[in-house]
């Protein structure tokens, strides 16, 4: 919490719940990433959150960016950002969609399978290519799955095929899982880098890049390491794997340029007990799962909740947003701490929102407006 957002949110009409993103954190997150991977260029991840005003920020400051979709590099676009800064890193494209961020001046595009390679050769041709690796994720909160990138034994036939069909094979990506507290997990992902580095090496092709993908933590409730461990352990990885041969690298932080810079408020709808001798009250907020609070499925993400009582006793509470929908629980499993004075009606502020929160908003469910977002 800042002060430019309490000010904000002192002198703003209350029409329901908001998200406010201080612009000065985000500036200071991205120094602080050019601190410490000093060698490493940043490419924002805009799924994150794609604010024009974020975009126009981090264009300025002269970040790259990372793209999943034709709008998300027409977004960037319009924000000033040249397209050579670009790399669109969805493995996850329609031909027509290739071709679109093609004509737009995207040269730069992940692939993680041999149909993939024949798609941006066909849609891009002479394009650039970064085969994405899978990795399996342990260490985060939020892993990434086997949704993507190949094992890594097949990368090399992936960018030797990508070399056949005239493409440049360009390097290698990953992804460690999101908000990783683990800053050993590069280790494992560059070895393997470095093996494709040799095999493709051996054939014939030379390897330029390696994408280390994000991962770089927001400060929920549990404490994270410091950006500066990050950066001294992966810097570690890439001397031990590549010797004095360390390539270009890149990195895409999400969740670690923006989560820390929003602040969601909300209010207190119901807080119910379902017995007088229930210990556990449920406390319903005029937010939940469909209204930017996606990333509490399993109860993943824990964000910090702040209330106007917090000096006084605490209870565990079950928290919910205030839809029709039994999924639309945050805190069940693992019930969360509220002062026992909480009451109807009260403002409480869910910290850290920066990150996946205004864009995983629905549209109208249950007749309630998306996330409203402002950007100061
Ligand atoms: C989502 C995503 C990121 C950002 O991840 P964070 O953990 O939020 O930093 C980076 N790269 C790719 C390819 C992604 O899909």
């Amino acid at each position: 919490m800042t002060a430019r957002i309490r000010e904000f949110l002192k002198a703003r009409k209350d029409e329901g719940p908001c998200l406010v993103v201080d612009l000065d954190v985000v500036r200071d997150n991205y120094l602080s990433f050019a601190k410490a991977l000093p060698d490493t260029r940043v490419y924002y991840a805009v799924k994150a959150n794609p604010a024009p005003e974020i975009l126009r920020l981090l264009a300025e400051l002269g970040s790259c960016f990372d793209v999943a979709s034709v709008s998300e590099t027409e977004m960037v676009l319009a924000a000033g950002c040249t397209p050579e800064r670009i790399s669109y890193g969805n493995t996850i494209k329609k031909e027509s969609e290739i071709a679109a961020a093609h004509r737009l001046g995207v040269t730069l595009f992940a692939v993680d399978c041999d149909a993939e390679v024949e798609k941006v050769a066909r849609a891009a041709p002479g394009s650039r290519v970064i085969c994405r690796i899978h990795c399996d994720g342990s260490g985060s909160e939020w892993p990434l799955s086997r949704k993507f990138g190949c094992e890594p034994d097949y990368a090399t036939d992936v960018l030797e095929l990508a070399h056949r069909r005239g493409l440049v094979p360009f390097g290698i990506s990953f992804h460690v899982g999101s908000q990783q507290h683990n800053v050993e997990a590069w280790d494992r992902a560059l070895a393997s880098t470095a093996a494709i580095f040799r095999g493709c090496a051996e054939r014939g092709i030379t390897l330029s890049m390696v994408n280390l993908g994000g991962g770089f933590p927001a400060k929920y409730l549990r404490k994270t390491p410091k950006l500066e461990s990050y950066g001294k352990a992966i810097f570690r990885a890439l001397r031990k794997h590549f010797g004095n041969a360390i390539p270009e690298t890149i990195i895409e932080p999400g969740r670690g340029l923006v989560g820390n810079a929003g602040v969601i408020e909300a209010e207190v709808v119901l807080v119910a007990k379902r017995s007088p001798e229930d210990e556990v009250r449920w406390v319903y907020l005029d937010i939940g799962k469909f209204h930017g609070l996606a990333e509490t499925i399993d109860e993943s993400i824990r964000y910090p909740i702040r209330t106007p009582h917090d000096r006084d006793e605490m209870a565990p509470c079950i928290i919910a947003g205030p839809t029709c929908d039994s999924v639309d629980v945050l805190y069940e499993k693992n019930p969360y701490p509220l002062p026992v004075s909480l009451a109807i009606g009260d403002k409480v502020l869910i910290e850290a929102t920066g990150a996946y929160t205004a864009t995983y908003s629905s549209v109208g469910f249950n007749g309630y407006p998306p996330l409203r977002q402002y950007v100061i």
